[in-house]
């Protein structure tokens, strides 16, 4: 009997498995992990699937179906790639689907699309076909479906998308339905290739002209063509002895010809067309220019990171903000560069950071690619296939998390820039990684030099540094010798005691505004919420409105005069009295940026205030718009959330000034206080970057605050310290690994019952803390009722049996019917 062949494939879905399907003798030939193909799956839907494993056993409990296309000629995923996925799926407890799934920009993730096909019975024959209103009648078409019928007798199949076109409507399935009814057509599921490469023009010479006889015998005989003439001739010129083509839209303008010209020429043979693949995003900017040459400061770092690479050792840079960290990751870029191999730097949030993009653009030019989610699909397969062919000009990535999952054949160096940043851990939806860990994972993959830097380190990775698993290299100074910023803590109980508030400004504040103005200098204001103010509340029966979806008080937005939810985006008109008892007495409590900006204007009524929060961002260019505009100075104040402490570098910026850092503080989290420490760290770390010294003042109920203290001094070490001792009182990392559970339902009591069973079975199993089940803060969101489950696993814990553990204790609860519907969510090393 003849060998059997299959395939295991992973599937982009939650499921455990690998999926099993036949192949021909030479498709298994052909085939490698790392592939794409296309298969059926579910009711005759058809998925992009990963080549996994070829193999020659039949699977036991079902019969395998064949491929049913192969999508890439060449493996577009290393099998280096896979390992760091498949490490991803087991240390964050989802499955390799669902890496796969975030890992793969989208078109390479094709999914079935309708086509619609001509019916041959209903041919009809050109004749016909030249007179509609035959067809029209005998068919009884509307105008929208002959179209459809006339564009389908001169091409096989349209999409749907072009049927949008051809009709000039949205809505097309009525018609798609109607003309299948009528028998004029078929619909057929198919795989659409959605990546679709640039395509330029290009024209040359025919190759029998290539010598200079033949060339001048063809001009002969074209001298009575003098268009044609004046075109091959220019031609010609432009080639410049050199056997390239040259872009036809170039022929066209340099000869001052018409495509119709051009056209002629190729009907006849004598030129020809090329077409070049081209890339969306070419950089054309200056030439590159070489690296800084470091101080003193920064070589003695330098030496220390270099020192650490050669014993393989991650290196954790701790310099202060403005020391020139950034200026020393470039001259480690350089180098590795100047070696041939790749380069990845990861940044927190791309968005915020054209800044240091044009930066790095100035010392890499067109070595360096960008890639990050809010690039459009298309950009981002063309970075993909430029890293997996090892184009040099894709050789330095500066990316977001996503770029982590590129596929990288010789990675020289990663650099984790702010590692301290939060939004490195992807939150939802699986994998909930977190890109610093994973990007330290793959680097040890690859055998890279890992650099991790911050001007405030992270728990976490500072104490990996003190216990020696992570080397560690300090700059204490900013470049420059600039000092740092002074930074006067303002008590607001006392303020408010002694009248001397105006609005929610202190009158040190106030002051020292008008002084910074008065010199001609800038002012970053931070409060960490957007809005007007958070809460709407009655003063006559204490009434919020709430949102009807989640259980948060609504924010009120003065510009849309609107009550807003920020995590369903729920939004209603403000009403003018209160919904529960009717009198006029609604009253704000609290603040966001927008009441900020508004009582700025009042109080400075000629200065220019600029706002950066979720609101004012959205569009594409929004973020840069207000960067570019406070840069070249034509705002005066920028008011802004969190937004406005990120890697900004601005030169004027004297004077910051944070409304209330309570809010903060008291942020229910066990990582409020470092987050609190590090965030007022960095904004005040915007204020004066020059000669001149920075100033911050800090809005306080609390200047007693420990933190505050230690933000003030710039005592990071007291900060560590101390919050290195609660967290191991109290069990978090980085003593403790902490993963939490999160089930979730529309049904209040199944999701009570069903946590309660599944906290007692952990219980049960593990001697370790576990806490909960605890409903959150915001219990229901978008109508779905959460409650959590915090398990702490000490740290010389095996930690991969533990979670094995953990999921087959989640394999019983499945098999619970009435816990049916109720969703786990696993959050390993929870923010
Ligand atoms: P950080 O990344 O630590 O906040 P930067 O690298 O942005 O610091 O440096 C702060 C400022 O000092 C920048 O304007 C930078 O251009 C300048 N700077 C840093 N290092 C050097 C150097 N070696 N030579 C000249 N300028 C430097
Ligand atoms: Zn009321
Ligand atoms: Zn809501």
């Amino acid at each position: 009997m003849a060998t059997e062949h299959y395939m295991d494939v992973v599937l982009p879905i939650p499921l455990e498995r690998f999926f099993t399907y036949s192949l021909t003798a030479a498709q298994a030939e052909r085939l490698q992990p790392g592939v794409r193909v296309a298969v059926p799956f579910g009711k005759n839907k058809l998925y992009t699937a990963l080549v996994y494993r070829i193999h020659q056993t039949p699977p036991e409990v079902y019969e395998a179906k064949p491929l049913h296309q192969i999508l890439d000629e060449a493996p577009i995923i290393s099998p280096l790639q896979l390992r760091h996925w498949e490490w991803m799926a087991a240390y964050y407890m989802c499955t390799l689907g669902e890496v796969f799934r975030a890992a793969l920009p989208g078109p390479f993730l094709l999914e079935s699309e309708t086509l619609i096909l001509r019916n041959p019975e209903a041919e009809v024959d050109e004749q016909a076909l030249r007179n509609p209103e035959v067809v029209v009648e005998e068919h009884g078409l509307t105008d929208d479906e002959f179209l459809i019928y006339e564009a389908l007798q001169h091409q096989e199949m349209l999409r749907i998308k072009d049927v949008m076109d051809i009709t000039g409507r949205k809505s097309i399935l009525p018609i798609v339905n109607t003309l299948l009814s009528k028998g004029v057509v078929r619909v057929k599921e198919m795989l659409d290739e959605q990546y679709k490469p640039k395509m330029v023009r290009y024209v040359d010479l025919d190759s029998r002209y290539a010598s200079e006889m033949a060339l001048s015998e063809l001009l002969d005989t074209l001298s009575r063509a003098p268009k044609q003439y004046q075109v091959v001739l220019k031609l010609f010129q432009l080639k410049g002895g050199s056997d390239t083509p040259v872009k036809a839209k170039e022929l066209l303008r340099e000869s001052e010809s018409s495509p119709a010209i051009v056209k002629a020429l190729v009907k006849k043979g004598i030129l020809k067309e090329i077409h070049k693949r081209t890339d969306r995003v070419i950089y054309s900017g200056d030439a590159p220019i070489a690296p800084m040459k470091l101080n003193t400061f920064q070589e003695e770092a330098l030496k220390v990171i270099r020192e650490n690479f050669g014993k393989e050792r991650v290196t954790l840079l701790h310099g202060v903000t403005s020391s020139g960290k950034t200026e020393l990751y470039v001259n480690l870029v350089a180098e590795e560069l100047k070696k041939g191999r790749q380069v990845l730097y990861l940044l927190p949030e791309i968005a915020l950071t054209t800044q240091l993009i044009a930066r790095l653009q100035k010392y890499f030019g067109e070595k360096l690619s960008v890639y990050h989610s809010r690039y459009n699909a298309q950009e981002r397969v063309e970075v993909w296939n430029n890293v997996l062919e090892q184009k040099s000009k894709a050789q330095l990535i500066v990316g977001a998390r996503s770029a982590l999952f590129l596929p990288f054949r010789d990675l020289g160096l990663i650099i984790v820039d702010e590692e301290h940043e939060t939004s490195y851990k992807q939150f939802d939806p699986a994998p909930r990684y977190h890109a610093r860990d994973a990007a330290v994972v793959l680097g040890t993959f690859h055998n890279s030099h890992i650099l991790l830097g911050s001007a405030t380190p992270s728990l976490e990775s500072y104490h990996n540094a003190q216990t020696g698993k992570y080397g560690y290299a300090h700059i204490s100074r900013r470049y420059g010798n600039v000092l740092m910023p002074e930074i006067e803590l303002v008590d607001l109980k006392d303020k408010i005691r002694r009248k001397r508030m105006q609005g929610h400004f202190s009158d040190r504040l106030i002051e020292e505004i008008t002084e910074t103005l008065e010199m001609k200098e800038q002012v970053i204001l931070f409060q960490n919420r957007r809005g007007y103010a958070p809460v709407l509340e009655c003063n006559t029966c204490g009434h919020t409105p709430q949102c009807p979806n989640c259980d948060v008080s609504l924010t009120y937005h003065r510009h849309k005069n609107q009550l807003r939810c920020h995590y369903c985006g729920h939004h209603t008109p403000l009403h003018t009295s209160c919904e529960a008892c009717g009198s006029f007495t609604l009253d704000t409590k609290g603040f966001g940026t927008e009441q900020v900006e508004q009582e700025l204007k009042e109080f400075f009524p000629k200065v220019v205030v600029g706002r950066m929060d979720l609101d004012t961002t959205r569009g594409k260019h929004a973020y840069q718009n207000i960067i570019s505009s406070f840069e070249s100075r034509e705002i005066d104040i920028l008011v802004g959330t969190q937004m406005v402490t990120k890697g900004l570098d601005f030169r004027h910026v004297n004077l910051v000034g944070i409304m209330n850092a309570d809010a903060l503080l008291n942020f229910p989290d066990f990582r409020a206080h470092e987050r609190s420490f590090q965030l007022l760290t960095q904004v005040a770390g915007r204020a004066g970057r020059t000669e001149k010294r920075g100033k911050v003042i800090v809005q306080t109920y609390n200047p007693y605050h420990q933190i505050l203290k230690q933000v003030s001094t710039g005592d990071y070490e007291g900060m560590y310290r101390e919050q290195l001792y609660e967290r191991e009182q109290f069990q978090y990392p980085p003593s403790h690994r902490v993963i939490r559970i999160t089930l979730k339902h529309k049904d209040f009591n199944k999701v009570n019952e069903a946590s309660a069973w599944l906290g007692q079975a952990l219980r049960t199993a593990f001697q370790f803390p576990i806490l909960g089940p605890e409903f959150p803060p915001i219990a229901r969101i978008r109508n779905q009722y959460l409650k959590n489950i915090l398990v702490k696993i000490p740290r010389d814990y095996p930690l991969s049996k533990t979670k094995k553990g953990i999921k087959r204790i989640e394999q019983s609860f499945n098999a619970i019917a009435p816990y049916r519907g109720v969703r786990i969510i696993f959050n390993v090393d929870f923010f």
